[in-house]
C-alpha cells in the first residue's frame, strides 16, 4: 500500500501502513544527509537499519537539535537535502534558524493547508482576508497558495492594523478570514464596539483556542462559523476540523506519533493522558523532517466514525506544551485544566502551579492565584481538585509578574 493508493476515506489501518512505508523511505533518504548521518550514527543507526519494525529506534529531532546544528554549520546545519540552487524559498526564524523549501516542498505543504482550509469551510469564490505574517516566516506565503488552490479570492491583510482590516473587510465584502483566534475575536469585538456588522461568515483559525466555547460564542454574537486547524512551519497542516465539529482529523499523508511527556517511546494515546505530537514529513526534499517533537500536547484521540466520511482519528484540542505538564502523585498536572475551571466560573486570572517535595519525600501541589481571594475559595478549590484529580493548596498573592510560567516544578531543582 503506497500513499498514492490512499485518501481521506481509506480504512485508517491502510493509511497508517502507507504512512509508515513512506516514512521509512523518507528516513533512508535523510540518512544520506551529513547531519542526520552524524546524529544517527552516534546512536548506532544507519539507513540500512531503518524499517517499520525498527522505527522506534530512529532518534527524535527537536527544535534544539535543529538550532544547535544551524549554529555549528550555518546556515542550514548540514541538513540541506538538495543542491543549493534548488532552494525555492528560505525562511528565517529566530535562532537563527533558516528553513529551506524546494518548489515541490512548497507545493506539498500548500496542498496540505488547502485541504485544511477547505475542511474549515472555505470554498471557491469566497473572498478571504489572510491575516498571518507575510515577512520572513512561511505562514502567509503558503496559506496564500493554499487559498489559491481552493479558488478563493485573497486579501493579503497580514498582521495587525485592525482598523484597516475592518475597513477593507467592510468595503470589499470579505466573507472569509484566516486568523489566530485572539486576533479574530479582537477584530469582531472592535467592529461591534464601533457599531459595525462585518460581512464575515467563515473563519479558519489556527493555533490553540484558549476556550473551546469560543467558537459557539463567536457564532452566536457575530454570525461567523469558526473552525480550527493545527499545523507547524516544518511539515504544514497536521490536523483540521470538519463540518461535524467534534475534533481535528489527522492528516492522511503525514506520519503522526504520540509520545508521553518525559518519555522516549511512542504510544497509543489514551483519554486523559497527555501525549506530545511527533511528526515525520513523508515528502520534504530540501530539509527532511524525521520524527520532529512538536512540543504540542493532546489528551486523547477519538477513533469513532465521523459523519464527514473521513477515517482519520481526531483530537479535541492542543492542551499545552511539553515542559508545561508534569506528573504529581501519579497524576498528570495540566495547567490548562485550571484555565478551564476559571473560565467556566468567570474567575480568570494569572496563576501558577507549584510542585514541591517535602523532606519526607512527599510531593505537594500549590495553586497560586493573583489578586484578592475569590468570594468562595473553597468551592473554587474543590472544582480545580476535581478537574486535576489531585489535592492541592490554594493561595492568593497580590500579583504575578507578566509571563509567569504556569507550572513551576521545584522537585528537581538544585
Ligand atoms: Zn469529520
Amino acid at each position: 500500500m503506497s500513499l498514492d493508493d490512499i485518501n481521506e476515506q481509506s480504512p485508517w489501518e491502510q493509511s497508517r501502513s502507507a504512512q509508515m512505508a513512506a516514512a521509512v523511505d523518507a528516513a533512508r533518504r535523510a540518512a544520506t544527509i551529513p547531519r542526520y548521518q552524524k546524529d544517527w550514527s552516534a546512536q548506532g543507526i544507519s539507513s540500512r537499519d531503518v524499517n517499520p519494525g525498527t522505527w522506534d529506534a530512529v532518534p527524535f529531532l527537536t527544535k534544539d537539535k535543529l538550532l544547535e546544528a544551524a549554529r555549528e554549520s550555518p546556515p542550514y546545519g548540514d541538513r540541506l537535502g538538495v543542491p543549493r540552487d534548488q532552494v525555492a524559498h528560505a525562511f528565517a526564524a529566530p535562532g537563527p534558524l533558516y528553513m529551506p523549501f524546494t518548489k515541490h516542498d512548497m507545493d506539498r505543504i500548500a496542498g496540505s493547508f488547502a485541504k485544511a482550509l477547505a475542511s474549515c469551510g472555505l470554498s471557491r469564490g469566497d473572498l478571504v482576508d489572510q491575516t498571518t505574517m507575510y515577512n520572513w516566516v512561511i505562514a502567509a506565503t503558503v496559506l496564500d497558495r493554499a487559498l489559491e488552490k481552493i479558488g478563493c479570492g485573497i486579501v493579503p491583510g497580514g498582521v495587525g492594523q485592525s482598523d484597516r482590516h475592518i475597513e477593507v473587510i467592510e468595503h470589499l465584502g470579505v466573507n472569509g478570514i484566516v486568523a489566530f483566534p485572539t486576533f479574530l475575536e479582537h477584530l469582531l469585538a472592535q467592529a461591534a464596539t464601533e457599531g459595525r456588522r462585518l460581512p464575515l461568515r467563515k473563519a479558519a483559525v489556527m493555533g490553540e483556542l484558549h476556550d473551546p466555547r469560543t467558537k459557539s460564542r463567536i457564532h452566536a454574537a457575530h454570525g461567523v462559523a469558526v473552525r480550527e486547524f493545527y499545523g507547524t512551519a516544518d511539515v504544514g497542516a497536521v490536523a483540521w476540523e470538519c463540518a461535524a465539529g467534534n475534533g481535528m482529523h489527522l492528516r492522511d499523508d503525514l506520519l503522526v506519533e504520540f509520545v508521553p511527556p518525559g518519555q522516549s517511546g511512542a504510544v497509543q494515546p489514551e483519554t486523559g493522558t497527555p501525549v506530545e505530537l511527533v511528526v515525520t514529513d513523508l515528502h520534504r526534499q530540501a530539509m527532511p523532517i524525521i520524527r520532529l517533537r512538536t512540543g504540542d500536547l493532546i489528551d486523547g484521540l477519538s477513533n469513532g466514525p465521523c459523519s464527514c466520511g473521513r477515517t482519520a482519528p481526531r483530537f479535541r484540542r492542543i492542551v499545552g506544551r511539553a515542559g508545561e505538564i508534569t506528573k504529581v502523585k501519579g497524576m498528570f498536572v495540566v495547567p490548562r485544566l485550571v484555565v478551564d475551571v476559571m473560565q467556566k466560573e468567570n474567575l480568570e486570572r494569572p496563576f501558577r502551579l507549584i510542585v514541591e517535595r517535602s523532606d519526607g519525600g512527599i510531593d505537594n501541589l500549590t495553586l497560586e492565584v493573583a489578586g484578592a481571594p475569590y468570594p468562595d475559595p473553597v468551592d473554587f478549590q474543590a472544582k480545580v481538585e476535581a478537574a486535576l484529580r489531585i489535592r492541592l493548596a490554594l493561595k492568593f498573592t497580590p500579583e504575578l509578574p507578566e509571563g509567569t510560567a504556569r507550572l513551576v516544578d521545584r522537585r528537581f531543582q538544585a
